[in-house]
């Protein structure tokens, strides 16, 4: 058995080894950069959320009474 099949990393485009674990990644760092992008996308879409909870703190750090 000396011919392995491989699948071209959809990151880098290196062939990845089915045998290895990061497997269809060609290595554990472009599988994390994979996750890096879907987490980016995850965190646009999850952005106005977070800028909601910030205008929230900030009107009610303004709504301080002043006597
Ligand atoms: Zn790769």
């Amino acid at each position: 058995m000396t011919e392995r099949k491989t699948r071209d990393c959809p990151i880098c485009g290196k062939p990845a080894d089915p045998a290895q674990r990061d497997f269809p990644f060609c290595s554990q760092r472009c599988r994390t950069i994979d996750l890096g992008n879907w987490a980016s996308e995850t965190y646009v879409a999850h952005s106005p959320i977070t800028e909601a909870d910030e205008l929230l703190q900030v009107l009610s750090e303004q709504q301080q009474p002043d006597e």
